[in-house]
């Protein structure tokens, strides 16, 4: 038997965090639509209103308060947290269902839902955080979107200091400065964690193997 086809890998789930306008969105996206990359991605339920060029399902799950409060008290969701005033959560199943067939997903989410996964999957979770190149450039792109009011751009400018704050809890930190760089880092990084020892089922018994090889 080869190593190949001997040596497998369990899921991980690799969360993307950063304040709104650092890039991620794009970057998330950007991964998912790379085929040979075959990841996932985890669609969040959220009780903010739909923007424009966002797609109820592919982007989000667009739900009601009352339906959030009742998925969430009902075990549904995998994480959950307040972002900006409005309610976001992980739904379970389709997580659990893709790292049982060793599958790996993305996950774009704040500081809050970050720790909740890390504390419930720490073997399972690589963790990535995205900083602006200034705050300047923050605003600008929150501006340049233009898809929300000029007093929730405020109000997210004002929040990223307290996300941003929270860097040093994440596994790798990129600064955005050149989305090519950074996209190409992200890549990296998944490579990297599919590679490791820890993650590779069979390896130890290819191991055995190789070392009772007689030549
Ligand atoms: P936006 O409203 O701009 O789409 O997202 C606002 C923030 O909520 C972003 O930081 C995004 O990562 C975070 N977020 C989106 N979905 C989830 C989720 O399911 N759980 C948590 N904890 N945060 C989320």
């Amino acid at each position: 038997m080869t190593a190949d086809k001997s040596i497998t890998r369990r899921g991980l789930v690799l969360i993307l965090s950063s304040p709104s306008g650092a890039g991620k969105t794009t970057l998330t996206r950007n991964l998912i639509e790379k085929a040979e990359l075959e990841l996932r991605l985890s669609i969040s339920v959220t009780t903010r209103p739909r923007r424009p060029s966002e797609i109820d399902g592919v982007h989000y799950h667009f739900i009601e308060k009352d339906q959030f409060v009742f998925q969430r008290d009902r075990g549904d969701l995998l994480e959950w947290a307040e972002v900006h005033g409005n309610f976001y959560g992980t739904p379970r199943k389709p997580v659990e269902q893709a790292l049982a067939a060793g599958r790996d997903m993305v996950f774009d989410i704040d500081w809050q839902g970050t720790q909740q996964i890390v504390e419930k999957m720490r073997d399972d979770v690589v963790t990535v955080f995205i900083l602006p190149p200034s705050m300047a450039e923050l605003k600008a792109r929150l501006v340049r979107r233009a898809e929300d009011a000029p007093e929730v751009i405020a109000q997210r400018l004002e929040n990223a200091r307290g996300e941003i704050s929270r860097w040093a809890l994440y596994d790798y930190v990129l600064v955005n400065e050149d989305l090519g760089v950074t996209f190409r880092d992200l890549e990296m990084i998944l490579h990297s964690e599919r590679l490791k020892r820890e993650r590779r089922v069979g390896l130890s018994a290819f191991v055995d193997r190789l070392l009772a090889e007689r030549c």
